[in-house]
């Protein structure tokens, strides 16, 4: 009988060093090792599969079964724990995050919040969550609330002013960074807070985040950077929220100016829409309204084109 399964990479550790006296010697290409015990032979390749050949295959096999799933079920309660346990929860945090950075047409959106320990419930009870996971006529109601306890500082680059200075530089990354330390600056600068963290949703390694903003003039250091910050702070998640509020409603700006409502994101119905632009007003109001260097605008230019 031949039974192959999957193991994560600690099982498979716990695995090697189980095995470790019963391995046979022979080298093969692709294979850990190969190791006999009473009659199962057991075979682990270098892609993380294990085979279990021999007469009781499956009993072993099971027995390795459910010391993975253990594992990983382990490994996802720690994290929930570390999330429950409110370590970056149930404090008073400053947090940033951006929209915008997505969708083709409409502006970037950073936002950094101030959120004390004494305001976690209030935003607990409102359902504070990352704007990706709340609807637009959520994000529409709540943000006036947050808004009233909330201290926070946005910045709104719009797309003539990226398609200037950054449509060249075309590196996201760099301009998220520098639009997270401006308003991060600011807030910490003009309401010095008293926090125990400052979060920022992590979208580059903490060494390349510093790299980018080098030549700005003011620098805030000390942040926390965390992958899904969102779901973890809630300076973070209201951030989210407020960024996500004011690029909707830049959003109805640029619709209302246009006769045209814009949609959010990147897909066909964006080179849909964007065609239209350039048919009414021609190809340069693009660079008002959108965001030059995505890939959008050398097929919106193409089509019409043909
Ligand atoms: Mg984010």
């Amino acid at each position: 009988m031949n039974v192959v399964i999957r193991v994560s990479d600690e099982t498979k550790a716990k695995m090697i060093d189980y095995y470790k006296d019963k391995r046979r010697d022979k080298e093969i290409p692709y294979v850990v090792f190969q190791a006999v015990e009473e009659d199962t032979v057991i075979t682990m390749y270098t892609s993380g599969k294990v085979m279990f050949q021999g007469t009781s295959a499956d009993v072993d096999a099971d027995m390795w079964r459910s010391i993975d799933g253990q594992s990983a079920n382990q490994e996802i309660a720690q994290k929930e724990k570390d999330a429950k346990s409110g370590k970056y929860h149930n404090c008073s945090s400053v947090g940033s995050d951006e929209v915008g950075t997505g969708d083709y047409f409409g502006p970037i959106v950073v936002t950094a919040t101030y959120v004390p320990q004494e305001e976690v419930p209030y935003l607990e009870q409102l359902g504070i969550r990352d704007s990706k996971k709340l609807t637009d006529e959520k994000i529409l109601s709540i943000t006036k609330e947050i808004a009233k306890k909330i201290k926070y500082r946005s910045i709104i680059l719009n797309n003539t002013e990226y398609n200037e200075k950054y449509g060249k530089d075309n590196n996201m990354n760099k301009i998220k960074a520098i639009l997270h330390n401006k308003v991060l600056y600011q807030l910490m600068e003009e309401e010095k807070p008293k926090i125990d963290y400052i979060i920022v949703d992590e979208f580059a390694k903490e060494n390349r985040y510093y790299d980018y903003i080098k030549d700005s003039t003011h620098i805030q250091r000390g942040i926390t950077f965390m992958p899904k910050a969102e779901d973890q702070n809630l300076a973070v998640a209201c951030a989210s929220i407020i960024s996500r509020y004011i690029f909707l409603k830049e959003m109805d700006k640029l619709s209302d100016t246009l006769h045209i409502p814009l949609p959010k994101g990147a897909g066909p119905i964006v080179d849909q829409v964007g065609e239209e632009i350039v048919e009414k007003y021609g190809s340069e109001k693009l660079k008002e309204v959108a965001k030059l260097n995505f890939l959008n605008t050398g097929r919106i230019l193409k089509t019409l084109i043909i």
